[in-house]
């Protein structure tokens, strides 16, 4: 039988993510096609072709792709599951949306989260703010998951595979999304980024959280806060790191004014290193800190920005 990987796309790009659960689904060792969504130009199903490990890329043209809801995506997924025996999405965006409902249409459990998939495809994923790494076996017919991409790497390209279109007659969606307003910025993608400078309470106001922007964009890194910084409407919530935000896993990740509460540190505990700046000696992210600096930031930050523009 074969895996099929729900992908994720915004406007004409195939996301990163795309990549990583291709990775997620090699540990089948089963055919692997790709279900996008497209309009008829199929620019994106055109960049799923050229990934590594993918046989067949499925394609279900709409005019607007980015607007047609999870009810109607898992309805598409729902016409195809017949041919697959494991169906993979992202544990994030549409993903946690799209494949519980299909689970669901499909009374099948789904196994949601999951950070590495065994060679005896057991399955292992954090809980309780990941504390807790559960192992998990389904016995089920078909294997319904939802893969962190973060745990996973991101294949390159090969030579390009077939696209087929699926016919499908949208379906009395109820749920519309009406209209995306984009607020991109210039900086790496969270979920993605080799580094993230993030801030945390101890940053105190939105102006200061400004100049934290800065120091991230000397260091080409995406921006990162724990909750308390979203909730206070100094950083908008997509940049949100933790158990309730985005799981991440830079290569470095710098943490200024956070104390590391357990649910903050379900976000991070995949990243390479660990830097922590807090005035206080005894915050708990010195425990999963690699290196730490017990200090005010205020103090910090000038430095370390004069370090870098001399560097320049
Ligand atoms: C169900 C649930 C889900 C949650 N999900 C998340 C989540 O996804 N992500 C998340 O982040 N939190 C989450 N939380 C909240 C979490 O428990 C903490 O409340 C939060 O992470 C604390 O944020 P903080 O570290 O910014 O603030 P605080 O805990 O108040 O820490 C501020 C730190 O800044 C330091 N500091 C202050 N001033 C300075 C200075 N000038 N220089 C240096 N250091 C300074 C202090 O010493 C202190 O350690 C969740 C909570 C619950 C109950």
């Amino acid at each position: 039988m074969t895996t099929l990987v729900l992908a994720q796309s915004i406007g004409n790009q195939l996301l990163e993510n795309t990549k990583r659960l291709i990775t997620a689904a090699r540990a089948f060792n089963e055919p692997i096609h790709v279900l996008i969504l497209d309009t008829e130009r199929q620019e994106v199903a055109a960049q799923a072709a050229k990934l590594a490990g993918v046989e067949q890329v499925r394609v279900a043209h709409y005019p607007e792709p980015d607007l047609v809801g999870f009810d109607e995506i898992a309805n598409l997924a729902l016409g195809l599951a017949d041919d697959y025996k494991t169906i993979i999405a992202a544990n994030t965006g549409s993903g946690k949306y799209v494949l519980p409902l299909l689970a669901a249409r499909l009374e099948i459990p789904p196994l949601t989260g999951i950070s590495h998939i065994g060679d005896d495809q057991s399955f292992e994923r954090p809980v309780y703010a990941g504390s807790l790494i559960e192992q998990v076996k389904l016995n089920t017919d078909k294997t319904l998951l939802t893969i962190r991409p973060a745990n996973f790497e991101a294949v390159g390209d090969q030579s390009t595979c077939s696209i087929e279109a699926v016919t499908h007659t949208p379906s009395n969606s109820r749920m519309e999304i009406i209209q995306q307003t984009s607020i991109t910025s210039e900086r790496p993608d969270l979920s993605d980024a080799k580094i993230v400078v993030a801030g945390g309470r101890g940053l105190g106001s939105k102006e200061n959280f400004a100049q934290l922007e800065a120091f991230a964009d000397m260091l080409g890194a995406a921006l990162g806060a724990s909750r308390i910084a979203v909730d206070m409407g100094w950083s908008p919530h997509i940049t949100q790191v933790g158990q309730t935000g985005v799981q991440i896993a830079p290569d470095l990740y710098i943490a200024l004014g956070i104390s590391g509460a357990v649910q903050h540190i379900a976000g991070i505990k995949d990243a390479g290193k660990i830097l922590a700046i807090n005035k206080d000696p005894d915050a708990p992210i010195f425990k999963v800190a690699d290196y730490g600096i017990i200090g005010d930031l205020f103090e910090f930050l000038p430095q370390f920005q004069n370090a870098l523009t001399k560097n320049d």
